[in-house]
């Protein structure tokens, strides 16, 4: 990776800031908690089963974190590409960046940058997902949803034993649990564990949903504003389209985030529908 200034690391809002401090806070909370609440209680006593649960945690957690870092540091903006002076058919010229941005290039103005195949500006990196950080963004997702999936299986029999058994009641002590306090469904001592579990619950679906609807997007080779305006010209087939986010080894990268996958494009041309499959090999 090319060295970055640390400025053009950080996010630039504090909105964006406090947003990611937030998930990395909360992601060691919740390794904290199962850890050290949740796992005692399941197993009380050392157990072959209970160092498997703390070895598989640990490997959700390194993928985790370190494809969140990898997406937040790497860096899809043009700012490193030489473009060219005269404008050429099907680019843009940005105002703001005062240069000629490729197809598919958009600028972002929490960002401040022309991004490379601009997906969003997600907050909780605290910048645009674009060509080179799309691969660890859905890894990112990936892990997020796992993890909160696995958090919930560990967390739901103690949870539900300690808030009395499944009712509406303890239903909405798990989803808000700021309202299961208020009503007094949860004592002061197990909100800390209702707000926890609660958590996962959410995170799981709000994971799971932006999995699947970013994983469908890309198997049709749209990014979210090319969905929105019908915009199918790079669909070239669902496997290259994998391969256009992933790399080439697209089968390898959800295993560790520094499994090296280049991608076949640099984010300057891009290959299209009625493209031959050759073409692709020479850019
Ligand atoms: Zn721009
Ligand atoms: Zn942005």
């Amino acid at each position: 990776m090319e060295k970055r200034k640390w400025k053009n690391i950080f996010p630039r809002r504090k909105t964006d800031r406090l947003a990611v401090l937030f998930v990395m806070t909360e992601l060691f909370v919740e390794v904290y908690f199962e850890l050290f609440i949740i796992l005692p209680q399941v197993y009380p006593t050392p157990s072959l089963a209970m160092y498997l649960h703390v070895c598989f945690g640990f490997y959700l957690l390194f993928n985790t974190l370190g494809n969140m870092i990898l997406a937040i540091i790497v860096d899809s903006s043009t700012g490193a590409e030489i473009l060219p002076a005269v404008l050429q058919p099907e680019w843009r010229y940005c105002p703001t960046c005062m240069q000629n941005s490729p197809p598919r290039a958009v600028h972002c103005f929490m960002c401040e940058k022309c991004v490379l195949k601009r997906e969003h500006h997600c907050i909780f990196i605290g910048k645009c997902v674009g060509i080179r950080n799309h691969r660890y963004y859905m890894m990112t997702v990936f892990y997020l949803a796992v993890g909160s999936l696995y958090a919930n299986f560990m967390n739901i029999d103690y949870a539900l034993n300690l808030l009395g058994g499944f009712s509406l009641k303890t239903g909405l002590a798990m989803i808000a649990p700021i309202l299961g306090w208020i009503f007094g469904v949860t004592e002061s001592m197990s909100f800390f564990i209702s707000f926890q579990c609660g958590t996962c619950i959410l995170s799981c679906l709000m994971f799971f949903t932006l999995l699947v609807f970013h994983t469908w997007l890309i198997y049709r080779g749209q990014v979210t504003y090319e969905w929105r305006h019908g915009i199918k010209d790079y669909d070239v087939g669902w496997k290259q389209n994998f391969i256009q986010v992933f790399g080439k080894r697209w089968y390898l990268v959800w295993l560790f985030p520094t499994i090296s996958s280049p991608l076949p494009c640099n984010g300057i041309k891009y290959m299209k529908k009625n493209d031959k499959i050759e073409n692709v090999k020479d850019m």
